[in-house]
């Protein structure tokens, strides 16, 4: 399986840290307001990467944060009259439903900054120490840029040119050493939140977070770090610097970086205000399509967010469903074990779950794995019919929701069919047989074998049990 590494800008063989099993952590969100659809494109696909990971065998520990304390949460507090924790806790539960109704998984944990205060203050103590950090007059605490020799290797940066850039920039009376320098740990402001550190009273800066979080939960050294590409500079590259200076060993083997989402191809983003919310999408769309949208790209090609790829992105899905639906409700009615020629179909659709293992081998080319998904589906349509056993039809049904889970795309309605419904259907079926409209009455029967429920003709009169 080959990763594309930002860190070597090549696809790159994956090999684990340990065996079998895989350590990643994703930048998670600042939460002061809805997520808008351009957040959702790493937590769908870093959840995507994670379910395949574990679909080859890999025992996945997901981690990934929520920034709960930053300058955006304060403002919002305040204009609110409320206070940053209530605004964030509010911003979180609403972005796990969000989650939950995209089929993102929860992490294995979902820091949160500030509850991990102790572990930013002992590795800025660290890096102190060891000559990487310094406290200025005022209690701000810098990282020393400079000190790090291999700064700038992720965003593929040369210091010069990043100096240069800062040369405007330089305000008259800073106390950092060097325009370069970052800030770990910063003082308060009147009416902020803050925590009592050997530096001032103050907070944390938003890179620390991260280094901390994934050491505490993951160790020193991880498989893959991801998130989106406005994260590899100056994000990422000062989590390296960070950790790397702190924990004296190479932070992640692989970072992944997804490309963004754009509206008329700008970057969506709440401060250019050209952004829809999960929400609003999902009032309009049910969030599978928008899953199913986000998939039907690379990770790493910009993806243009229109009515018209969202209008193709549902039929595309609904196609995938309405076979899925066709296979269960034969299923449903069919009985017995494969014949050799099922037997020899069957063994025809191996081609298609290689070609889709291929593209998601290739750096979790999902469009390609879509593509497989639509061929084995256009197999399906053409080779099943009520002629076919239970076993081959179970056989194609659960092939097809094998990869369909992996990508978190849903196939079958597991809506909970109530007893009163099914009993409702079963005397309509019982009217009709009366009155001699078998054609109905076979409709319900094959409508109750979709919903899973098989009927039985006794002396006593019909019963039923779920499949
Ligand atoms: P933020 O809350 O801005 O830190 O963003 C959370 C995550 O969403 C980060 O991984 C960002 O890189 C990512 N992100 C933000 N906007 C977009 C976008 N328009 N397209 C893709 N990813 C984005
Ligand atoms: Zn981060």
């Amino acid at each position: 399986m080959k990763i594309y590494n930002t860190l070597s800008k090549q696809k790159e063989e994956f090999i684990p840290l340990e065996e079998g099993k895989v350590k990643m952590y994703v930048c998670g969100p600042t939460v002061y307001n809805y997520i808008h659809i351009g957040n959702a494109r790493p937590m769908i696909v870093f959840d995507t990467v994670r379910k395949y990971l574990e679909y080859k065998g890999y025992d996945v520990n997901y981690v990934s944060n929520f920034t709960d304390v930053d300058d955006k949460i304060i403002k919002k507090a305040i204009e609110e009259g409320t206070s940053s924790e209530e605004v964030a806790q509010r911003f979180i539960e609403e972005c796990k439903k969000d989650m939950a109704d995209m089929n993102v998984r929860p992490a294995t944990t979902h820091p949160l900054a500030t509850q991990e205060i102790d572990g930013m203050i002992e590795m800025i103590s660290t890096l102190i120490e060891k000559g990487f950090a310094y406290p200025a007059a005022d209690g701000t605490v810098y990282f020393r840029t400079r000190k790090f020799a291999e700064y700038g290797k992720l965003s593929h940066k040369n210091l010069d040119d990043l100096q240069a850039g800062h040369r405007d920039i330089k305000v008259t009376g800073d106390l950092k050493e060097d325009a370069l320098d970052f800030v770990l740990w910063k003082p308060k402001k009147d009416g902020e939140p803050y925590w009592v550190s050997p530096w001032c009273d103050g907070r944390p800066g938003w890179h620390i977070e991260c280094s901390v979080m994934s050491k505490k939960y993951l160790g020193d050294q991880i498989d893959i770090h991801a998130g989106g590409e406005d994260l590899v500079f100056p994000h990422h590259e000062n989590e390296i610097a960070q950790s790397e200076a702190a924990n004296g060993v190479e932070f992640s083997k692989y970072w992944m970086h997804n490309a963004f989402l754009n509206i008329d191809n700008k970057k969506m983003s709440k401060s250019a205000g050209n952004f829809f919310t999960v929400r609003e999408i999902g009032a309009k769309y049910d969030l599978q399509v928008l899953r199913f949208f986000m998939l039907s790209a690379h990770y790493r090609s910009p993806l243009n967010f229109s009515a018209d790829l969202m209008e193709a992105a549902k039929n595309g899905l609904e196609r995938i469903v309405t076979a899925a639906e066709n296979v269960k409700r034969l299923a449903g009615m069919a009985a017995g074990e494969m014949n050799d020629t099922e037997k020899e179909l069957f063994a025809q659709t191996d081609a298609y779950v290689e070609k889709y293992e291929a593209a998601m081998d290739d750096d979790f080319n999902t469009a390609d794995a879509i593509a497989a998904v639509f061929e084995y589906v256009k197999f399906a349509n053409t080779n099943v019919s009520a002629e076919n056993s239970k076993a081959y039809l179970d056989a194609i049904y659960d092939r097809l929701k094998l990869l369909c889970d992996v990508m978190g795309i849903i196939i079958e309605k597991e809506a909970e069919v109530l007893d009163e419904e099914i009993e409702a259907l079963i005397e309509e079926r019982q009217a009709a047989r009366k009155n001699k409209d078998f054609k109905r009455a076979d409709e319900i029967r094959d409508q109750l074998a979709a919903m899973g429920i098989v009927l039985k003709d006794t002396r006593e009169g019909v019963t039923w049990k779920r499949a």
